[in-house]
Formats: structure tokens, C-alpha cells, sequence
């Protein structure tokens, strides 16, 4: 069997697409334009090239950006006072701060500081703790992209096993309750697992969150299943130069699986697309608006 593709560019562009649209309809309508703002603090060139990123595909979807660049040494005090600042801007309905943090500042502090309402990374307990009781929430971006991807394969995912591998708050814990969501079966894999190539065996829906180069076997998948590869890891290369990888061993597995993501390419561009979507969702919650179409 050779899996069916699942081209995340693709389907991160068509998402970007429908914001754009509804951002459109929503200055037409509502005089109302969504602005996110990015804080990054440090000179971390992995997240420099992210906050760009973001920036510019934040104005391409027809919003408004701010970006916000602190030196490294930024004390924890001026970052959550620049949040509170945010917090209260009118123009503002998201806000992330981009992590890791310099050492001294407490990442899980400034994240309790954001406005929950303004949380589009959904990370603040308050949105945590909405997930899982089941009401309307912010939601973390990359789960969020992998329901959306694995959608692209089944119009439903109600009964059918979801093996998640990797259980981290930003990734693995999002998706047990996106996935129940779904009515989906859940089983949530990690490093103290038993036979964990046969937990795998029996997914119809594998999702690999654990950020070890090529861990999942081709012989870990059940045949027909589809595969959703989180990872991204630089793996060395004989040039010096490396090259990425994700958690599933892609060709050994694309030759079992009905359907793959590919690393990179897959997952990865769904984050910021989804974080366009949780602007756009956040702007119309505060402004009373019924949820957007995206
Ligand atoms: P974490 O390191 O926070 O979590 C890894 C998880 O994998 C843990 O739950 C850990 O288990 C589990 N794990 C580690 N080793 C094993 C093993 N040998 N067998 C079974 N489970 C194991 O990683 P993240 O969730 O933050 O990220 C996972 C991957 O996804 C990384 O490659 C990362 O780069 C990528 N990623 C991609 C994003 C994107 O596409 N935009 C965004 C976020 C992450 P335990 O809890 O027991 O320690």
C-alpha cells in the first residue's frame, strides 16, 4: 500500500484562505479587524524566524499585527506589564508570547497573566480547564491543526481507535480532549508505556507527539491507518547542514498507512494557520459576535 499524502501546506493555505475571507467580511460587516500580538523576548534565532512568521502571515490574512521585542535581560516585571498593557488594548484580541523565555522570567506566570479571552495559544488553565469540561475554548494550535488535517481523511472521527504517542501539555493533553471531542477512542502512549509498538498496532488514527527522530516504525502501523507526525527534528547530515525529520520513520510508514503527513510539511505550517483561526475566533467572542465560519 502507498499512503494518500496529507499535504499540510496545501491545507494550511486553503485554512488561511477562509480567515482571510472572514476577516474581510468582518471589517465589512462589523468594522471589525482582528490584531494579534506577538512578544518575544531574546534574540533565539528558531523563534526570531517563528514571530516573523507569524507577522507576516498575520497581515496577509488581513489582520493587524504588533510585534513586540524585548532584549534578553528584560526583567520579569516590564514583560507582564506589557501584557497587562495588551490585555487592555482595545485592538488587541490575541496575544502569545513566544517561548522559551529567557531564564529569568517564569513562562508559566506570564502565561497566567494573559487574558483568557486573548489566549489563542490556549495555554491559560482557565481555556485548559475549559477543554476538558467541554465548553467553547481557545485550543492549543497544533492539536488543533491535526484534528483539522486528520479531517481531511475521515469526515468523522467518531469510533474510531486514536492512539496519541506523547502526552506534554501543548501537544499530547490537547488532543485526548479534541479527540473525545470527536467521539474518537482514546489511548494516550508515553516514555512508561508497555509494548508500545503494539499500543500503535491497533490505532486507526496514530498521532506522534514525542520528539524522537523516526521512533514510530513502519511496523508499528496497522495497515489502512492514518498517521499524523507532530515531530520535528534536525537530524545530522553528512554536509553539516542537517535536515528535518519527524517522529514517524515516513517511508517505512507511508508504505503501510492509508493515509501520512510528512515532516516537514505536514503538521508544522497547520500551527500558525490555527493561530490565525483562534485570532479570528477570539476577536468575535469579545466583541459578542456568534462564532466565525472558520
Ligand atoms: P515533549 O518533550 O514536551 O513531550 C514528549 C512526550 O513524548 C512526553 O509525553 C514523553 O513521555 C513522550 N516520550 C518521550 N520518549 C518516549 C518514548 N521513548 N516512548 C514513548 N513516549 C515517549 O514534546 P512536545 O509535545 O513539545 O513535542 C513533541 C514533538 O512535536 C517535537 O518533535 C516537537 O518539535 C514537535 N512539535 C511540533 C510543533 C509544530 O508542528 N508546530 C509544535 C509543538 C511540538 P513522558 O511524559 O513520559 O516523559
Amino acid at each position: 500500500m502507498t499512503a494518500r499524502i496529507i499535504d499540510g501546506k496545501a491545507i494550511s493555505a486553503q485554512v488561511r484562505a477562509s480567515v482571510a475571507a472572514e476577516v474581510q467580511r468582518l471589517e465589512r460587516e462589523h468594522g471589525l479587524k482582528p490584531g494579534l500580538a506577538v512578544v518575544l523576548v531574546g534574540e533565539d534565532p528558531a523563534s526570531a524566524v517563528y514571530v516573523r512568521s507569524k507577522g507576516k502571515q498575520t497581515v496577509e490574512a488581513g489582520m493587524n499585527s504588533f510585534e513586540h521585542k524585548l532584549p534578553a535581560d528584560t526583567p520579569e516585571s516590564d514583560v507582564l506589564a506589557l501584557v497587562q498593557k495588551l490585555n487592555a488594548d482595545p485592538a488587541v484580541h490575541g496575544i502569545l508570547v513566544q517561548l522559551p523565555l529567557p531564564k529569568q522570567i517564569d513562562s508559566q506566570k506570564v502565561l497566567n497573566s494573559i487574558d483568557p479571552a486573548k489566549d489563542v495559544d490556549g495555554f491559560h488553565p482557565v481555556n485548559v480547564g475549559r477543554l476538558a469540561t467541554g465548553l467553547p475554548a481557545l485550543t492549543p494550535c497544533t492539536p488543533l491543526g491535526c484534528i483539522i488535517l486528520a479531517k481531511t481523511v475521515h469526515t468523522s472521527l467518531e469510533g474510531m481507535n486514536a492512539v496519541i504517542v506523547g502526552r506534554s501539555n501543548i501537544v499530547g493533553k490537547p488532543l485526548i480532549q479534541l479527540l473525545l471531542n470527536e467521539n474518537a477512542t482514546v489511548t494516550v502512549a508515553h516514555s512508561k508505556t508497555r509494548d508500545l509498538p503494539e499500543v500503535c498496532q491497533k490505532a486507526d488514527l496514530l498521532l506522534a507527539a514525542v520528539g524522537r527522530p523516526e521512533m514510530v516504525r513502519g511496523g508499528w502501523v496497522k495497515p489502512g491507518a492514518t498517521v499524523i507526525d507532530v515531530g520535528i527534528n534536525r537530524v545530522p547530515t553528512p554536509d553539516g547542514k542537517g535536515r528535518i525529520v519527524g517522529d514517524v520513520a515516513y517511508a517505512e510508514a507511508a508504505g503501510v498507512a492509508g493515509a501520512i503527513t510528512p515532516a516537514p510539511g505536514g503538521v508544522g505550517p497547520m500551527t500558525i494557520a490555527c493561530l490565525l483561526v483562534n485570532t479570528v475566533r477570539a476577536a468575535c467572542a469579545i466583541k459578542g459576535l456568534p462564532k466565525p465560519a472558520v
